[in-house]
């Protein structure tokens, strides 16, 4: 064989032109599979364990061409794939990946660099740093905030609770923890019964204990009653207990109702807290939802947001990225950076003034992920996003009103985005259990027929149906199609 020059061929990796070769391979193979995905069906038609039992037990003592992993993907893997990328795929919110951000996550690999602090990858980190100026002019949030990428929403959130855990600096949990202490009163944390799971995961992190969590219950929109909020702070500190935290979600996961930031935002700016800074900490958890905001006509859903301290955005939820990507702002970055700066002299000694991001989290390797948004942004455009999630927010509001027009479905909660909550209620049928029967069965039989995936919440006890239209494959074809197999599971029930 010829000799490369290639430094991979001499370190005794993949030589290069073997690289070259499968690299072509491998993008053929993608763009194949994105192109006829839609010959799978959704959801794998498989049971627990039949991936890993077709796999061999040991590592393989000699080395394996790619010849035979790459068949190995399509004999062992694929069958055990669930095509999020499928535009059937209309369940919880879906993560669709796109072009750019399928070729920004090869570089990434490629490059591997680690963004831990500045000079460990400077372009790592000051691309990050003009991404989150990109996104904050595309979501129109105010100005002085300050951003970072971490991986998940759950990780984000869990980053905001912590700095509100800090910011009760008179506390000294950061030297002192808060196990075996009776100098210090409980905390609490406040979020509707709507909120997502992952704050209630991030109570348990961080050691307030459950106990801590005081839910506030929703109106008939499923949105936080702002009142209710005063009241519980109002009684909880006259037992004693310190406001720490409050979450208000925006685009909740299961009916996508939005909580009113503003007035949310007023009532924990009001607040004195005894370290000597106004308010308690109000992190806003916009994880779907908040990708809206790049659209005019949606910024209401972030009216009041210059009085949250934190807030999250989900791009792998709705715009388009490769999951994980998960934006994190704040307005009080020296507040988070107490939470997590430690240096260690191994890292010391750098340019004085540059961002070390992982002063800012629990962390310390970082991936480059900046590139997707830079490859996404730039190649689809502000414009092309705002194009794709208006069509989306369009297509659900058609399929509203074909729900509330049908005689035998109705809509179970408001449709502000591209989610729609809704059930089968057809006129002879009024018990609730019976409801819930009927429609876990309709639910099971679509999901059933590899056609579509549907996902379902409860409200009020009631068995719900959603879809959501976030893909960026999902066009009006594929949600009429919806329409029509709902229809015909329906109605197969009672043949
Ligand atoms: N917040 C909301 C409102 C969500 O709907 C979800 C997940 O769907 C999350 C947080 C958690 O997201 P992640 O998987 O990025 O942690």
């Amino acid at each position: 064989m010829k000799k490369s020059k290639s430094s991979i061929y001499n370190s005794g990796d993949m030589p290069a032109s073997e690289l070259k070769k499968y690299g072509y391979q491998f993008i053929d193979w993608i763009t194949s599979y994105l192109d006829e995905i839609e010959k799978y069906p959704v959801l794998p038609t498989i049971k627990p364990g039949d991936v890993k039992n077709n796999l061999p037990e040991n590592p393989p003592e000699k080395g394996e061409t790619l010849d035979n992993i790459l068949a190995d993907i399509d004999k062992k893997i694929m069958p055990g794939i669930t095509h999020w990328n499928h535009p059937d795929f209309m369940a919880y919110f879906n993560s669709t990946s796109s072009g750019p951000g399928i070729l920004a996550e090869l570089l990434t690999a490629g490059l591997n660099v680690n963004g831990m602090a500045w000079h460990t990858c400077p372009s790592a980190t000051e691309l990050e740093e003009a991404m989150i100026n990109w996104y904050k002019k595309m979501f129109n949030l105010p100005q002085n905030c300050w951003g970072i990428i971490y991986d998940t929403a759950s990780t984000s959130s869990l980053h905001g609770i912590a700095a509100a855990r800090e910011q009760l600096s008179h506390l000294k949990i950061r030297e002192k923890g808060m196990a075996g202490r009776n100098d210090i009163p409980q905390l609490r944390i406040y979020f509707s019964e709507q909120a997502h799971f992952s704050i209630d995961k991030s109570v348990i992190t961080l050691g307030l204990g459950l106990e801590s969590i005081r839910k506030i219950p929703v109106d008939e929109k499923f949105r936080m009653i702002p009142e209710k909020l005063k009241e519980a702070i109002k009684e909880d500190k006259s037992n004693g207990w310190l406001p720490c935290c409050v979450v208000a979600t925006v685009g909740t996961t299961s009916t996508t109702s939005v909580d009113n930031v503003d007035e949310i935002g007023k009532i924990c700016n009001e607040e004195n807290l005894p370290s000597g800074q106004a308010g308690i900490w109000l992190h806003v958890d916009a994880a779907y939802a908040g990708t809206a905001a790049i659209l005019p006509e949606m910024q209401w859903i972030f009216k009041g947001i210059e009085k949250a301290d934190s807030l999250v955005i989900n791009p792998h939820k709705w715009m388009f990225t490769p999951i994980d990507l998960s934006l994190f702002f704040t307005k009080k970055p020296d507040v988070l950076k107490r939470a997590f700066s430690l240096s260690a002299e191994y890292l010391k000694g750098y340019e004085e003034g540059a961002t070390d991001f992982m002063d800012y989290g629990i962390q310390l390797g970082r991936r480059f992920r900046s590139l997707k948004p830079w490859f996404i942004i730039r190649y689809f455009g502000v414009e092309g996003l705002q194009n794709r999630i208006r069509e989306h927010i369009r297509l659900a509001k058609d399929f509203a009103d074909w729900i509330e027009s049908h005689p035998d479905f109705e809509i179970m909660a408001p449709t502000p985005f591209s989610v729609v909550c809704f059930r089968a209620h057809p006129k002879n049928i009024n018990d609730v259990d019976e409801l819930n029967a009927l429609n876990e069965k309709l639910l099971d039989e679509i999901n059933k027929s590899g056609k579509l995936f549907l996902s379902h919440t409860k409200l009020n006890s009631k068995f719900v149906i959603r879809i959501a239209i976030s893909s960026i494959r999902t066009m009006e074809k594929n949600v009429k199609d919806a329409q029509h197999l709902i229809e015909q599971k329906l109605n197969g029930l009672f043949e």
